[in-house]
């Protein structure tokens, strides 16, 4: 459909991936995103073989590798003593079984590696999307400041409070009762977590913390939840008390407290996510990535899961012809659907599995993780090419 006019609102992750993607496919698109400016914010990101693999396919082979670590295993250990109670082997084993990396990025980074594909005259800053109606022929974008965008296609790429999800949907975030510390810390100042990259978690009552290189290993990003009834915010920038952080992992093992306490500033995130969607699309409008399935981080998929949707939301638009809108639509969600609701749903429970207290259920948990090391286990997750479900879903 190489004519389609397609409007995006939002420039994170989903929405510059799947300008890439289209863009790949032939179609132009334009990009709305509302901040004024793209700047480096956040903290780290993994980005696992399910997306890197597609990430590759865009022609971001080098850029990526440039910016990211690409971490040897992930361990999980008990909170205290610091006992390890899993390790999958990533490295080298994980790209020869799934033919692609598992990386840590920092979030700027893998924004910036994606907008060096778009062209720059395709992202319209400052443009922050206050309504979106539609007819049959066209769907309109409505802009603070009065100005109208038409296009044959809108997407919501604008996160988990979209406004072109109100098309679709008429529910509302979800709070998880958890907020999430977040800190940058030179690598120096924590050589032994920088060293020998690796995803560490330790898992305790009520809460934990996961730490990982970014920068090609400069810095260690660390996320530490904290489950807190009266705290409602979302924003990247929000600042946490890092003496409250610190006193909320007192008792932790040392490596956490140190890794804390090298922090210069923390951010504090509340953490929402809402119930799974039984479509994805209505006319001439579709969401992506968390305005599609916002989910709780506790399985690493928001941002994984984004890239699958622009690429195959991509493939579906560049297969159908110029009046076949509707049908390219419906294949999207009829590949993305089981998929999404499989993880965002995981994602809830991983947070109760997490955070058990000491006891037995904590000890029946540490003994099937033990049991369960290894690559094997993530093959539904990394292996799935979502190109390849598009390419079934056309015989
Ligand atoms: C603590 C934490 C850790 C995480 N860790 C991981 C991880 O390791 N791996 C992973 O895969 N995922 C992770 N995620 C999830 C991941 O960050 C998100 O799923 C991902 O950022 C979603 O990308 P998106 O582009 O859909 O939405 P967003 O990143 O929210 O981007 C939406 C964009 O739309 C813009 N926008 C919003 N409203 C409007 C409007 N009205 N008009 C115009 N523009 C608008 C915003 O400014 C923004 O640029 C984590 C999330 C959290 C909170």
């Amino acid at each position: 459909m190489p004519q389609m006019r397609v409007a995006v609102a939002g420039a994170g992750i989903a929405g510059l991936t799947l300008a890439v993607a289209l863009r790949r496919a032939g179609i132009d698109c334009h990009l709305y995103e509302q901040a004024e400016r793209l700047t480096e914010v956040g903290a780290g990101v993994q980005v696992t073989p399910n997306a890197t693999r597609l990430l590759h396919r865009l022609g971001l082979h080098e850029r990526l590798q440039a910016v990211a670590v690409a971490p040897r295993a992930i361990e999980m250990r008990r909170w205290d003593d610091g006992r390890l109670l899993q390790r999958t082997e990533l490295g080298d084993l994980c790209r020869r079984r799934f033919g692609a990396p598992y990386y840590t990025v920092h979030r700027a980074h893998l924004h910036g590696v994606l907008l060096s594909l778009v062209p720059p005259d395709r992202v319209h800053l400052g443009a922050r999307l206050t309504a979106v109606t539609q007819s049959a022929d066209e769907a309109r974008l409505h802009l603070s400041g009065g100005t109208t965008v038409t296009a044959e296609l809108v997407v919501g790429a604008d996160g988990i409070r979209s406004v072109v999800r109100e098309q679709i949907a008429a529910d509302r975030p979800r709070y998880s009762g958890q907020t999430i510390y977040r800190g940058l810390v030179p690598a120096h100042r924590v050589p032994l977590l920088a060293e020998d990259p690796r995803v560490r978690l330790w898992l305790g009552p009520d809460r934990h913390c996961v730490c990982y290189p970014v920068s090609s290993g400069r810095q260690v990003s660390f996320g530490a939840t904290v489950s807190a009834s009266d705290w409602r915010e979302e924003s990247w920038t929000a600042r946490g008390d890092g003496t409250e952080l610190a006193a909320a992992y007192a008792a932790w093992h040392p490596d956490v407290t140190r890794l804390i306490g090298a922090a210069d500033t923390v951010s504090r995130w509340a953490l929402h996510d809402r119930e799974s969607l039984d479509r994805l699309s209505a006319g001439r409008v579709a969401v992506i990535g968390d305005a599609a399935h916002p989910m709780l981080p506790f399985q690493a998929q928001g941002a994984n899961q984004a890239i699958e949707d622009a690429v195959v939301l991509a493939a579906c638009l560049a297969d159908a012809g110029p009046d076949d809108l509707g049908a390219a639509l419906r294949r999207y969600e009829r590949i993305r659907l089981p998929r999404t609701t499989r993880i965002q749903q995981r994602s809830r429970a991983n947070a109760a599995v997490f955070h058990l207290a000491d006891g037995d259920a904590q000890r029946r948990r540490d003994a099937s993780v033990q049991a369960s090391s290894g690559l094997e286990r993530h093959e539904w997750l990394f292996g799935y090419d979502p190109e390849q479900a598009t390419t079934t879903s056309r015989s």
